[in-house]
């Protein structure tokens, strides 16, 4: 099934795109491995991407180990939050070895595997049966999260899609919700300049809100993502606006997470060579 998934999205790539900053393995909760990724990368064409798993880095020396054409840049996708509001920060060039980033990702992780047992317990108070030990196992990932339960939910025939187990089930408004493990975005922007990576925030679009955009710059984000799946122009063009008024660094990525729906086509959209030349000059600058 993967290989038929690989060759159709070779073919259907007619347009040359250069970079891809935003892009999840299985090793979070995207559905290929990063070495496939990797492969699908080389026959789009692409010179650079970033794997950035959420809350983990286990991808990174996988899809470096196996890519030939492709340079990965070491990243990450963080998760914040400010009450119930989940906010995503992009780390790149993070210190992906570093010792406290390690410890800090492994006790994140930790949180969100007891977070899948806790929501399971939530949905079985109203008749929904899920053994969160098969989830854990079917998924494989260093990073449990809701998708891995909507796969659950449609395995066993509790929804018919990916999207109606969130609208019922999974969404953050919903009784069964559990929210991660709290941590402010002001934190977690610091921890990640200590670990050498370059904050980014990430889909500005689904925050909504320019209030708490420039919040998340005054709390030193270096960068914005520009371009983004669910971004539509107008977005686009106000984030540019955004970023130079405040001298951000622009990104784009197409949160690629293999399944089908929106994020689903690798480089589309991405980024050029512009900006990965001005993040790595900010990283030479600031970072070395
Ligand atoms: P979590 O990190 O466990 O809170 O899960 C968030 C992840 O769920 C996102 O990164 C997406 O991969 C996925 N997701 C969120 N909303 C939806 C949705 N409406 N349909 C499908 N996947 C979604
Ligand atoms: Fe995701
Ligand atoms: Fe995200
Ligand atoms: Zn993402």
């Amino acid at each position: 099934m993967i290989q038929g998934n690989l060759a159709s999205q070779e073919k259907s790539s007619r347009q040359k795109i250069y970079a891809d900053l935003h892009i999840h393995t299985n090793i979070s909760d995207g559905l290929l491995s990063p070495e496939e990724v990797t492969q699908i990368c080389e026959g789009l064409g692409l010179s650079i991407i970033a794997i950035t798993d959420h809350d983990t880095v286990g991808g990174i020396k996988p899809a470096q180990q196996s890519s030939k054409n492709v340079e990965i840049i070491p990243a990450v996708e963080l998760s914040a939050n400010i009450g119930s509001l989940d906010i995503h920060i992009l780390a790149y060039f993070i210190d992906y070895n570093n010792g406290e980033l390690m410890d800090y990702l492994d006790d994140f992780c930790q949180h969100r595997m007891a977070r899948i047992f806790k929501m399971s317990e939530k949905l079985a108070q109203v008749g929904i049966r899920l053994d969160p030990d098969e989830i854990v196992r079917m998924a494989g990932s260093q990073a449990l999260g809701r998708p891995h339960i909507a796969r659950a939910l449609l395995k066993y025939g509790y929804v018919h899609s990916i999207k109606e187990a969130f609208i019922k089930y999974l969404g953050c408004h919903c009784p069964y919700y559990v929210p991660k493990k709290e941590i402010h975005p002001k934190r977690l922007i610091q921890m990640i300049k200590k670990w050498r990576g370059i904050p980014v925030i990430a889909h500005p679009g689904i925050l909504n809100d320019e209030n708490l955009i420039q919040r998340l710059i005054d709390y030193g984000a270096a960068g914005i993502e520009v371009w983004h799946p669910e971004h539509n122009s107008l977005q686009e063009k106000r984030f540019q606006e955004i970023a130079e008024k405040n001298r951000l660094l622009m990104t784009g990525g197409s949160d690629y997470h293999g399944f089908p729906g929106t994020y689903n086509r690798l480089g589309q959209p991405g980024c050029g060579r512009k900006e990965i030349t001005a993040i790595k000059e900010y990283q030479k600058i600031y970072l070395q």
